[in-house]
């Protein structure tokens, strides 16, 4: 069953809008790469490589694209540089379709399918709780959300906030209450409601790895003791805007914890949307949605060949 019913359109326009900037800083640097030459050779190649490198694809990511590039203009002798725009969209959204794919759409029928946030301070972890809630609850499902980021003062009412927006239930206990006992009860809260879908906040001190994973750790094991037989989702939200250092952050966070899923945020105000590109190929976990916007709507499940497309839109 789709969990998301946006209309095709509707979502390709606010995908294009999300990516405006991205897309017009690859097309400058794609521009420039081939100014005053008719046909892709290595000198073309060589900037090439050097415009997807700046655009935060990352180089070993980079480098793939680069090679199937060069065998396709091996193989075809002659390519001009008009053509560069979609051989490039096609050799990028054929090499992560080679990628296997999840079923994004489904989640349990006969338990409660359990999400915990994950991920640095400032990425988007509640925004993204609110807007998955949200769009849960359009679909038809029943949502609880549990408020486990006890660390900061604001972070409780935050979450509130977006619980009162999306319109679903909320179980807090404050904050400085230990985050495995407010995971606990959301989870126990569920399952006695027989909720579809609990999403759990956590504050992400990734600055102690070791209490990071403790707490985690910890979390996982409290919701297990009530779902035994539930595969937690542990999604990890990451700030595309950061570039480079969402890159790191998805190094750090999947080296001490078993990240199912990830997301990439704020799509909308960046240049780096490259990110997403080097992200989906250097990683198993699947990139499962991303946030174009600080609205409650402004979320979108992934598609790489939408978003390829869409990047290399002229
Ligand atoms: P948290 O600390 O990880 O929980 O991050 P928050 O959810 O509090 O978000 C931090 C800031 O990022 C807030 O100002 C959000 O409005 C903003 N934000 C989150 N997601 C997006 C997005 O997709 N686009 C934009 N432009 N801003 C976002
Ligand atoms: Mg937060």
């Amino acid at each position: 069953m789709a969990l998301f019913g946006i209309f095709g359109k509707e979502k390709k326009e606010s995908l294009d809008n999300g990516l405006q900037k991205t897309r017009e800083s690859v097309f400058s640097r794609l521009s420039r790469a081939i100014i005053g030459k008719s046909k892709v050779d290595d000198d073309v190649l060589d900037k090439l490589e050097e415009a997807l490198i700046l655009s935060d694809v990352g180089v070993e990511t980079t480098l793939k694209i680069i090679e199937r590039i060069e065998k396709r203009v091996q193989r075809d002798k002659y390519v001009g540089v008009d053509e560069l725009n979609s051989i490039l969209r096609d050799e990028i959204v054929q090499m992560l379709n080679e990628k296997k794919k999840d079923d994004f759409d489904k989640i349990s029928e006969t338990s409660t399918h359990v999400i915990l946030v994950v991920g640095v301070n400032g990425v988007g972890k509640t925004t993204t709780i609110g807007k998955l809630a949200y769009r849960f609850k359009n679909s038809g499902k029943s949502v609880v959300i549990g408020a486990a980021d006890t660390f900061r003062a604001a972070a409780v009412d935050q979450l509130k906030v977006w619980a009162e927006r999306a319109g679903v239930d909320i179980v807090e206990k404050g904050m400085n209450a230990d985050p495995a006992s407010v995971a606990y009860e959301t989870a126990s809260y569920a399952k006695n409601k027989g909720y579809q879908v609990a999403i759990i906040d956590t504050a992400g001190r990734l600055h102690n790895k070791v209490n990071l994973m403790n707490e985690l750790g910890k979390i996982k094991k409290v919701i297990q003791k009530v779902f035994p037989d539930a595969n937690i989702e542990v999604l990890l939200v990451l700030d595309a805007s950061t570039g480079q250092n969402a890159f790191e952050q998805a190094k750090q966070f999947t080296a001490v914890t078993d990240v199912n899923a990830l997301a990439l945020t704020k799509l909308d105000g960046t240049a780096k949307g490259g990110v997403v590109i080097g992200i989906s190929d250097r990683f198993n976990i699947p990139v499962k949605y991303i946030g174009i916007g600080e609205q409650i709507d402004d979320i979108q499940v992934f598609d790489s060949t939408e978003f390829v497309d869409s990047l290399f839109k002229k």
